[in-house]
């Protein structure tokens, strides 16, 4: 799969390496960005959140838009 922003690029050259979490568009290593995640994990009435972080993918697009006011 191209990755779609190397696409709008005409770079053809890319690797797709996930597909962002938001968007859900193939995305290449140079226009990813791996953030880490806080996991709720439901345990009786309360809620506790695991220790370790779980990951997601999103594109630039995504993640600019997702840290941009
Ligand atoms: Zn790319
Ligand atoms: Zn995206």
């Amino acid at each position: 799969m191209k990755c779609y922003d190397c696409v709008q690029e005409a770079r053809h050259d890319s690797e797709g390496i996930g597909v962002c979490t938001r968007c859900g568009l193939f995305t290449c290593a140079d226009h990813s960005r791996v953030v880490r995640l806080p996991v709720h994990q439901p345990k009786g009435l309360g809620r506790a959140t695991s220790r370790l972080p779980a990951r997601r993918v999103v594109c630039a697009t995504c993640h600019t838009a997702e840290t941009t006011d």
